[in-house]
């Protein structure tokens, strides 16, 4: 469940086009800045770049895959995308994951 400071980033937005990616990328960096989110680390890291050279330098790998929780209420958050196929991506609410974009 998501908690008032998080309710805003708690919609799953798919991504088709390199514009809305780095919507995203400004969505979550935003987040991060005013502290709403942390990123986490998790054990499988695809990316090529950290997420802070993501968003200062709008650059990305093949594959996007950051995490973020809420710091008040923990609600985790996905930024993903498979740019190499240019099959989009979408940043959602962990619990919510579009499920055709599940198992990859
Ligand atoms: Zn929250």
């Amino acid at each position: 469940m998501s908690c008032q400071h998080c309710q805003e980033l708690c919609v799953k937005y798919i991504i088709r086009t390199p514009d809305q990616l780095r919507k995203a990328i400004r969505v979550a960096k935003a987040a991060l800045s005013d502290k709403t989110l942390s990123e986490i680390h998790t054990a499988d890291n695809w990316n090529q770049y950290s997420f802070n050279e993501c968003a200062e330098k709008m650059v990305w790998g093949d594959i996007v895959d950051y995490h973020f929780a809420c710091n008040r209420c923990e609600t985790q958050f996905v930024l993903g995308a498979e740019t190499y196929h240019g099959s989009g991506g979408y940043w959602s609410p962990e619990n919510e994951k579009p499920s055709s974009i599940i198992d990859h």
